[in-house]
């Protein structure tokens, strides 16, 4: 839509809303228009499909199999099985024997996770991701027969079967934190008459660990029916070709006779409050909720535009609704963290809406934090919102649907994918992204105030029926646990409190009092390599810009400036790790007026210090460049205080320093980080007494001196900025930016890790697991791009290798994964280095270290050239797709060549073409031969 309509329509309502004139309607009985790009079928058999041509990325494509079955179908004694089947389709079927399907996807040049696979409680859904179509007409055919057989033709080998048991066992404690641990004692409690109190996905490990093979089979026989299964397949295809491929393959899949029903599981009203009261010690959040049950959408509903319009509803009162929570929780009397309202699935369950608030909250005030959330949501609900309030809900989304039409030439085919596959199972609309627009354009236009208002009202009821009231709380010795009578007393005290109408202070703000006096671009240059443009300002600053049409919507921001922390002594520590938080370009308005001020604008913009340098990270839609120049000139020449944000950032910062304490997790993430940086004093870990050394007064003049000097900046800017209006922007907001005081480099102190460290600790848990984080590095080679296209390629051959050797023959494990990095110093030095994690049971501890180590050290003699081909050809898809694809490559490959002087991008692919086995190996052994190691263990022990 046009500029100027959306701007007249915007009037008409605001002419609108103050007579009370009558809005114009729009007929909710309409069917929401499918896409006829999408071809959709059904056989004979029952299985349906849906395909579609897409080009983007290019030359791509996903195959899909969607399977109505999930955990809901296991009876009692097969809990886990949904799961453990899922499994079982990468460990041999028809056509791919043992792991030969694994063998299958590299030789697509498939990474880790494009083919993969997740269980739900009502699905199962396989994927087989972003395919380059160049592999040829055989493997494409070849990817619908692995769909075909993981749909009919699974093996379930004994011997298979038996080795997956240890996998899965391991994913479990992999997942078993807090959260799972309350889900499983809670759940039964919040469905009481249905399955979905008792079929978490990972299952029971009695059963995972004990079931009888032909249990397995049984339930493959009686549940993977064609019925209930859905190909989906989109992407750069010939769509009539794969449409006949579909009918000649699965049309042979005879439906069986002892299939399984699939039904919806019901979740019933109830009467009076159910109560989830919990705590556990290694929760990281006390929390409280309260929510109503009512009606959910149907797949039938989801039909209609009255679906969508009934959906905007509601979405406004709780955007609204939220924004209130958001200002609230910046008082330091309130007593949550953040609050939110929702409406959305009860729980997992489909078949079950909720309307619900929540909040995190501070120790001890759950009580008082569901009165408070209950009072506002009263609020809203009597008063109802203010036209102001809607005006800006508004704008939000007539921008957010502008940024959608941006994009819809460039959507993608896993989100197209997951689109379609989610109309199959659940109804969910799938019309092309213009009649989307156009349609929930013409809903934001239509509905009016009262009308939300009135949706507020309906989504709080006053009855205890359907209502759940939850406290999930700590275990630690200081807290208190609210009983259900206190809780029902903080839920009466909200009901009963005397409201008063909602008040805001939205001064008429501006982020810059007035536009800069402009500068000029003295000079301009142009890099032919890396194809961009730099432009030389009147006060000194540089600026890059490379034109993009990546993606229509977006513009990405980087700018580096000399600076950096080494200027500033030990007493600034804490101060130097709170930079990065704390805003202060606002001019003077709070940070909640300045998000208000940007309604309806698309732009982010953040900003960090390094040792030697400070930066700014951002983004925005084309159409708001012009905002996030302004928002840069602000950061440089207006630095401002908000000292409730602060306060709020100081207290978020000291709860999680506190409960952070109780998550084995975060220990073990803490110790790898203090024991790979050295213990270096810049690279503490934040405590609270630190905490009470900050001050925002010297963050803040910090923060002036390292943006006083303008001449020291270099600005970047790629993506589909508009070519004329760039260069004024840029003369007006950053040739502008006036010099306070020049700023040297800071010094350059080398800080990272040179010599073996070891750091070995235990830890009592509720479910004991031990993890591993192990480093191998050097500095006898230098930062090129052959060097990191080498790593790269040794990095992905030793997470194969821990996947064989750790994962499927020693079932030792769920996941241990390996990384690689290359840290460049200041006078040409670098470190390169490989990472390695695992998690695993206690017991297996010893033997996995073993094989980690021995993974990393045989690495040399253990690969094959067939590995290494296929690892070439998966480095070489990646490759293709960021070049292609992301804007971010090119912003850092801008950045290296202009501050590093390297060029990431112009040889890279050559580079990876010509790289040999023999050359690889020769890198690895000199790596080996003269590098350090870091190691850091927790040991799990039980309570
Ligand atoms: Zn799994």
């Amino acid at each position: 839509m046009n500029k100027w309509l959306v701007f007249l329509l915007f009037q008409i309502i605001f002419v609108w809303g103050a007579y009370g004139a009558p809005r114009i309607d729009i007929d909710t009985t309409r069917l929401i228009p499918i896409d006829n790009r999408t071809i959709i079928g059904k056989l004979g058999n029952g299985l349906t499909y849906y395909i579609r041509h897409n080009n983007w990325p290019e030359n791509r494509a996903c195959f899909y199999l969607v399977q109505k079955v999930g955990s809901l179908q296991e009876e009692e004694n097969q809990r886990g099985l949904a799961h453990f089947l899922e499994h079982m389709c990468f460990n041999g079927t028809q056509h791919f024997k043992g792991n030969d399907v694994d063998r299958f996807s590299r030789s697509l040049g498939l990474s880790k996770g494009e083919m993969n696979a997740y269980t739900g409680f009502e699905e199962t859904v396989y994927n087989i991701d972003d395919v380059p179509t160049s592999v040829g007409k055989e493997k494409l055919d070849s990817c619908l027969i692995v769909l075909y057989d993981w749909a009919n033709a699974l093996t379930l080998d004994s011997i298979e079967i038996e080795k997956e048991r240890g996998v899965v066992h391991e994913e479990w404690r992999n997942g078993r934190d807090a959260i799972s641990r309350i889900y499983e004692r809670q759940l039964p409690i919040l469905f009481p008459d249905s399955r979905y109190g008792s079929r978490l996905p990972i299952g029971l490990m009695d059963v995972v660990d004990n079931f009888n093979h032909q249990e397995l089979r049984d339930y493959y026989e009686k549940w993977y029916t064609p019925s209930s299964q859905c190909v989906v397949v989109v992407g750069d295809v010939d769509v009539n070709y794969i449409e006949e491929k579909i009918k000649d393959l699965f049309g042979t899949i005879v439906s069986k006779t002892s299939t399984g029903v699939i039904n919806k599981e019901k979740v019933e009203d109830h009467h009076g409050i159910i109560y989830s009261i919990d705590k556990d010690k290694e929760l990281q959040d006390n929390s409280v909720f309260i929510m109503f049950k009512h009606r959910a959408y149907t797949p039938d509903d989801r039909k209609y535009v009255g679906y969508l319009r009934d959906n905007f509803k509601t979405n406004a009162a709780i955007s609204m609704l939220n924004e209130r929570y958001e200002d609230l929780a910046l008082e330091d009397t309130c007593s949550y963290l953040s609050a939110s309202a929702s409406d959305d699935d009860y729980f997992m369950a489909s078949t079950k809406a909720a309307f619900g608030l929540s909040a995190s909250t501070k120790d001890g005030m759950q009580m008082k934090a569901l009165t408070d959330m209950l009072v506002e949501c009263r609020r809203a609900a009597f008063f109802g919102f203010n036209q102001d309030e809607y005006d800006r809900f508004q704008k939000e989304e007539i921008s957010s649907y502008d940024n959608l039409l941006m994009k819809a030439d460039k959507r993608t085919n896993v989100s197209l994918t997951s689109e379609l596959y989610e109309n199959y199972l659940h109804g969910y609309e799938m019309s092309s992204i213009e009649d989307y627009v156009s349609i929930m354009k013409e809903i934001v236009l239509t509905t009016s105030l009262l009308e939300i208002n009135q949706r507020m009202k309906e989504l709080l009821p006053d009855k205890n029926d359907n209502m759940v009231i939850g406290c999930w709380t700590i275990d630690k010795d200081s807290t208190c646990y609210p009983t259900q009578e206190e809780l029902y007393l903080s839920l009466m005290t909200g009901r009963n409190a005397v409201i008063t109408p909602y008040t805001n202070d939205m001064a008429d703000a501006k982020l810059l009092s007035s536009v800069p006096p402009k500068g000029n671009i003295i000079k301009e240059e142009y890099c032919n390599a890396l194809d961009y443009t730099k432009l030389t300002l009147s006060n000194g600053a540089k600026v890059l810009i490379k034109h993009t049409n990546i993606e229509n919507s977006q513009v990405l921001f980087k700018a580096y400036g000399d600076g950096g922390w080494t200027m500033y002594g030990p007493e600034d520590d804490t101060n130097i790790m709170m930079v990065g938080r704390v805003t202060f370009g606002n001019n003077g308005l709070s940070v909640s007026q300045c998000n208000k001020l940007l309604a309806g604008k698309r732009v982010n913009l953040s900003h960090d210090i390094t040792q030697r340098m400070f930066t700014f990270t951002g983004s925005a839609n084309p159409n708001d460049l012009a905002t996030l120049m302004e928002m840069i000139h602000a950061d440089f020449t207006n630095i401002s205080d908000d000292p409730k944000e602060y306060q709020k950032t100081i207290e978020e910062l000291r709860l999680s320093i506190v409960n952070s304490k109780s998550d084995p997790e975060s220990a073990f993430s803490d110790s790898v980080y203090v024991t790979t940086k050295g213990h270096h004093p810049r690279y503490k870990l934040l405590t609270e007494d630190a905490l009470r050394a900050a001050n925002l007064d010297r963050i803040h003049k910090i923060i002036e001196e390292q943006t006083s000097c303008p001449s020291n900046y270099t600005f970047i800017f790629v993506g589909n900025y508009d070519e004329k209006s760039i260069r004024p922007l840029v003369e007006q907001y950053l040739a502008s930016l006036p010099l306070r005081k020049t700023v040297e480099r800071g010094n350059y102190i080398k800080t990272w890790l040179q010599k073996d460290t070891y750091c070995h600790f235990k830890r009592k848990m509720d479910t004991p697991k031990s993890m591993v984080s192990m480093e191998w590095f050097t500095e006898e080679l230098p930062f090129t791009l052959e060097n990191r296209m080498k790593s790269c390629i040794i990095s992905e051959l030793l997470n194969r290798l821990y996947e064989k050797t750790i994962r499927e023959e020693n079932s030792s494990t769920y996941d241990c994964s390996a990384d690689y990095y290359l840290i460049r110093g200041e006078k040409d030095d670098c470190q390169i280095g490989f990472s390695a994690d695992c998690s695993m049971e206690s017991e297996k501890c010893d033997s996995v270290l073993l094989m980690m180590k021995q993974g990393f050290a045989d690495l040399p003699d253990n690969i094959t050239q067939e590995m290494f081909i296929s690892a070439k050809e998966s480095m070489l898809k990646s490759c293709d797709e960021l070049i292609r694809m992301k804007n971010g490559f090119w912003l850092d490959a801008i950045w290296q060549k202009e501050h590093r002087n390297i060029d990431l991008y112009t040889n890279r692919r050559k580079t990876i073409e010509a790289m040999t086995l023999d050359e690889v190996v020769s890198y690895l052994k000199k790596i080996q031969a003269n590098s350090h190691f870091c190691e850091t263990i927790m040991i799990g022990e039980q309570y």
